[in-house]
């Protein structure tokens, strides 16, 4: 029988890869509901595509434009409470949540109360709110099923094991390093955002491939790990890896370490996703190893990029200041996207918004919306400050 899935987020990179993922698997995996913000146009054609009977909008304005290019037997949702709508549909049996930032947090604990399982792309709420969302997830039962490339594969090496187990010695991320892996600190101040846009070897989102430039991203995961696999932040740690063919790696405590590889391409994590535990043959290409020639590994230049520093720094301290570092990178990013920061000025703000915060205990939803606006209006403040 076919999986039933929600898609949030379907107008962005993830989740157009995931109605592709569902097209040439249309035996396993059904999509029954879509979301997005406020691309009408795309939304639309989507619904029609794929004969959803549920679609949600966030942006209220734009409902009545969405309900006038669909036919009459689907039902729109919108704003926030159309997300929960959708998130917790009857027939659904797990929700992709692929929403950019922060907006998924509320959909996705829906979900889980719901009782449906959580495929996430959306690391900003795990990041967030992984103390809630992982305590959640083993009070309702469900599964969290990573999207990300990096802890899909590290699933894969643990076979579905929680990571937590005493035979697991570290999480290796990999990281490509971005376009600004070789570039000289001093002239990081110069970098422009058309360059920033340019990813070696990952075609994504806006948002996460600055972050892939500033080594953010992989901060981000840092966290996303700690909570989806229950290991420690000292024993998390990252390789640059360039040519991004191992995904991530799990290192056992006799030395053994397992990895996975294949083309960069995000629907081989998702079908992953979607169709654990089972595996299925779809259109993707494997590896060609002799093509490929070589694989080559670098320490990351935490100095140069302090985003790992900082991510290791929340993650310890633990409590609401993960979602001060994602909180704040997100007006930061904004930021140099708008052409009001330089890039090390991310980081610069990212660190002064967390030295001023006083870390409260993040076990209360409150306490985590709470911190994140602090850093947002903490941050803005910073940015209108320009050296
Ligand atoms: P994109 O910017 O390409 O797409 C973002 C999606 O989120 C769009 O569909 C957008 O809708 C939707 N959206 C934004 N705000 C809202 C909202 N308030 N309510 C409903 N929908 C909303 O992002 P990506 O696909 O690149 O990334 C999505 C998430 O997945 C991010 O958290 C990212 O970190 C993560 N991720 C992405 C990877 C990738 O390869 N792209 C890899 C691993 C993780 P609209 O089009 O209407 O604006």
């Amino acid at each position: 029988m076919s999986k039933k899935v929600v898609l949030l987020g379907s107008t962005g990179s993830i989740g157009c890869s995931t109605l592709k993922v569902a097209q040439d698997l249309p035996e396993e995996i059904d999509i029954i509901a879509l979301a997005a913000n406020d691309n009408v146009a795309k939304l639309a054609e989507q619904a029609r595509d794929t004969g959803v009977k549920h679609v949600a909008i966030y942006d209220a304005t734009r409902r009545e434009e969405l309900r006038r290019l669909l036919p009459d037997d689907v039902t729109v949702h919108c704003g926030a409470e159309g997300l929960r709508e959708i998130a917790t549909l009857a027939e659904a049996d797990i929700v992709l949540v692929a929403i950019v930032g922060t907006a998924g947090l509320h959909p996705a604990l829906a979900a889980i109360r719901a009782g449906k399982d959580l495929a996430i792309a959306s690391k900003e709420i795990l990041v967030m709110a992984g103390e809630i969302i992982t305590q959640e997830a083993a009070i309702s039962g469900v599964k969290l099923l990573p999207v990300d490339s990096e802890h899909n594969a590290i699933y894969q090496c643990l076979d579905g094991r929680a990571g937590g187990e005493a035979d697991v010695s570290r999480l290796i991320l990999t990281a490509s390093g971005g376009p600004f892996r070789d570039t000289p600190a001093e002239e990081l101040n110069k970098v422009t955002l058309a360059q920033a846009l340019k990813h070696p070897t990952w075609k994504m989102g806006r948002k996460i491939t600055i972050d892939s430039a500033s080594m953010f991203n992989k901060g981000l995961e840092m966290i996303e790990a700690r909570w989806l696999f229950g290991i420690g932040m000292d024993r998390i740690d990252v390789v640059v890896h360039p040519q991004s063919i191992i995904h991530s790696m799990v290192e056992f405590i006799d030395g053994s370490v397992l990895a996975q590889l294949s083309n960069t391409d995000m629907c081989f994590p998702i079908q992953y996703a979607l169709t654990w535990p089972a595996r299925k043959k779809a259109g993707l290409r494997p590896l060609d190893f002799p093509a490929l020639g070589k694989l080559e590994f670098f320490a990351p230049r935490e100095t140069d990029f302090p985003a790992l520093r900082l991510a290791r720094q929340a993650g310890l301290t633990g409590g609401t200041l993960p979602a001060v570092f994602n909180a704040a990178n997100e007006v930061a990013v904004d930021a140099f996207i708008a052409g009001d920061l330089s890039f090390p000025g991310i980081w610069q703000r990212v660190e002064a918004t967390m030295a001023a915060h006083q870390t409260r205990p993040a076990n209360e939803l409150d306490a985590v919306i709470e911190a994140d606006s602090w850093a947002r209006q903490h941050c803005r403040s910073l940015v209108a400050v320009r050296h």
